[in-house]
């Protein structure tokens, strides 16, 4: 069982239409999880406060998206923090929609913390490429790394995993010089896609040796690969650092039908994925586990993906159809392509072109990352 997180507020985090990260992707997973008969019954956070904000971002970064939101700055003012950008344009009321994605991340944080609960489930944020002083990818505050600086402040050793496509740059950036945060991101390799970070060499600050890890994947990388890589690094790193808690960024964007990248897991490698990660917060992080939602941009599949992770830690039985009704009321954004099932049909698309190579490829960035790291962890 988990516990659940959301708010009606955080569709207000809207960069408009035409922005792929869009706050439909939330209400299609609602709906979905409703009309599959689950009880949704969120716990609704208050929003992170100003201070709160402050404990990772700089000040004057937090002031001109305050200025930006009241229509007190003009747009020329917030380019040098990432702001008023295709990725991260200004819309009113952004500081307080930012805010409430926060408040919600940090509270599962705080559930931790004062042993209420082992498990939480976010249902929003995840906004991991924000950095200390600009908005970046969509992310305008990093709800994860206030979660991880509240835990810290406790004294408690965090790992974060990242299974996002895009490297989790913000979050890795913001604790690169921390020794009691581990920070793991599985992604397409910076050399073909956004942010172009993530390479084996980052590995965490001369103060922080190890503490960074990371797994640059080839692009069309797909699930035998993807595992096989996460089985060599993630329970190594985590039987190595000792964390007392892990905090998972669950983007769905990894898919192979991901309009913004290339690699090609399927929804079933994603529930593999998942009862993974509950396994390795119970043997590896003390039972304790927050999730959070992330980036995923191909409509009719971030809300299969987001349900499957639902049933996974709730520990209820996936269902195998979707529900008639919840296709046609969003067809429009859906499309009419949506299959009957939950899961995608299986093969989910012919074989892919250059399988060997590839293979190749991965293995040969995860032995040369292990070996980059032999000789902080064993
Ligand atoms: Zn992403």
């Amino acid at each position: 069982m988990a516990t659940l997180i959301h708010r009606p507020e955080y569709a207000g985090y809207d960069f408009g239409p035409e922005h792929p990260f869009t706050p439909s992707r939330l209400g299609m997973l609602l709906d979905l999880l409703r009309s599959l008969g689950c009880q949704v019954d969120p716990i609704a956070p208050p929003a992170a406060t100003r201070e709160e904000i402050l404990s990772v971002h700089a000040e004057d970064y937090v002031a001109m998206v305050e200025a930006l939101d009241r229509g007190d700055a003009t747009a020329a003012e917030g380019e040098p923090f990432g702001l008023g950008t295709p990725d991260n344009p200004i819309f009113p009321g952004m500081d307080q929609a930012a805010r409430w994605l926060v408040g919600g991340t940090l509270h599962g944080a705080r559930l931790l913390l004062d042993g209420s609960e082992r498990r939480v489930l976010q249902l929003g944020g995840g906004l991991h490429h924000a950095q200390r002083d600009r908005a970046e990818g969509f992310c305008l505050y990093n709800d994860l790394a206030v979660a991880i600086q509240a835990l810290v402040d406790r004294g408690l050793r965090v790992a974060y995993l990242d299974i996002d496509l895009h490297h989790g740059d913000g979050v890795q950036n913001l604790f690169y010089n921390h020794d009691q945060v581990l920070t793991i991101s599985l992604h397409e390799s910076g050399h073909y896609l956004y942010p172009g970070t993530g390479h084996i060499q980052e590995t965490g600050s001369p103060r922080a040796p190890g503490t960074a890890v990371n797994i640059p994947l080839e692009p069309f990388t797909g699930a035998e690969d993807y595992l096989e890589a996460f089985e060599a690094v993630v329970p190594k790193a985590l039987a190595w650092f000792k964390p007392q808690v892990l905090v998972v960024q669950a983007g769905a964007d990894a898919h192979f039908s991901d309009p913004l990248g290339d690699l090609a897991l399927t929804t079933q490698t994603f529930e593999t994925l998942f009862r993974r990660i509950l396994e390795l917060a119970e043997t590896h992080a003390e039972d304790r586990l927050l999730l959070t939602l992330g980036g995923g941009y191909e409509a009719q599949v971030v809300a299969r993906v987001w349900t499957i992770l639902y049933h996974t830690v709730m520990d209820l039985p996936l269902p195998q159809d979707l529900p008639a009704g919840w296709a046609a009321r969003w067809e429009a954004t859906l499309g009419p392509e949506v299959g009957p099932h939950l899961h995608d049909p299986d093969p989910a698309f012919p074989p892919l072109s250059g399988r060997e190579a590839r293979t190749r490829r991965n293995r040969d960035i995860v032995a040369r990352l292990l070996d980059t790291l032999a000789s902080t962890w064993f």
